[in-house]
């Protein structure tokens, strides 16, 4: 990450628009600072923003952001990162827009069919979670997703025996497409600590604060688990889900797997 030269100890945290809305993907934002990056990219810091960063699993957003006219200026969001609570939009200028004012209203544009797709991979790495304790595998504790388009996995603690590998790949696999056919709500909210560790079936993660207000997603019935990402409205919305590999090493169990279109 590139410092902000024009980031003193007052800048405010960017608002994160898809916190609350995950489907709302255009928005208008106030322009706290335009600058160069080390790389030469030109980035953008904005009060607010639609565009999920990179994090927590899942790729930034794409899309373009423009002066609220779109005469003067379109950005073209390459990629977005945030530190330590502001949002980073890296991209280029198809138009000028070298000399930017603070405090110019934009609009923002997030390309939906990225997005879907990004939300879709998000929500399978947790449907997949809530199939553990169906196929046996209740031992296995979820540690981190890669839910990136080329090759997504789920990383769990815990070891599965090399001979029952395949046979579980199967069976997590089949139900997960059960949980598919038969659907359900997918729900996001904010809540204090102790609603959360309720809507997560008694108990919260450690790396949770307890003073904190914590993100909490839930597919359909099945217990909740904090997440700031975005997901699927509906477990019907993944179509189907291959999974494609399960390996196990060094008491840490990876599966691989693919959603289908
Ligand atoms: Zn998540």
């Amino acid at each position: 990450m590139n410092n902000d030269p024009h980031q003193t100890p007052s800048t405010p945290t960017t608002i994160l628009k898809y916190y609350d809305d995950m489907f709302n993907l255009k928005s208008t934002a106030s322009l706290v600072s335009s600058f160069l990056s080390d790389d030469g990219r030109h980035v953008l810091v904005l009060d607010s923003t639609v565009f999920h960063p990179q994090g927590g699993g899942q790729p930034a957003d794409g899309g373009y952001i423009t002066d609220v006219d779109c005469s003067r200026f379109k950005f073209v969001v390459q990629d977005v990162r945030s530190k330590n609570g502001i949002v980073y939009h890296y991209g280029v200028s198809e138009r000028n827009a070298e000399e930017l004012e603070e405090g110019l209203q934009v609009l923002l544009s997030v390309d939906e069919s990225k997005r879907k797709l990004n939300s879709r991979l998000h929500s399978a790495g947790h449907l997949l979670d809530l199939c553990l304790e169906k196929v046996g595998l209740s031992h296995l504790d979820p540690s981190k997703g890669y839910h990136f388009p080329d090759g997504p996995y789920v990383e769990y603690k815990g070891s599965v025996p090399q001979a029952e590998l395949q046979s579980k790949q199967k069976e997590l696999e089949l139900e997960a497409n059960n949980l598919i056919s038969r659907g359900g709500k997918v729900s996001v909210g904010v809540y204090s600590y102790e609603e959360a560790s309720e809507l997560c079936g008694g108990g919260l993660p450690d790396y949770i604060p307890k003073e904190s207000t914590p993100r909490i997603v839930k597919l359909g019935n099945y217990p909740g688990c904090p997440c700031g990402g975005t997901h699927v409205s509906n477990i019907s919305d993944l179509v189907n889900i291959k999974v494609t590999q399960m390996r196990t090493k060094k008491g840490v169990t990876k599966v691989y797997y693919q959603i289908g279109s």
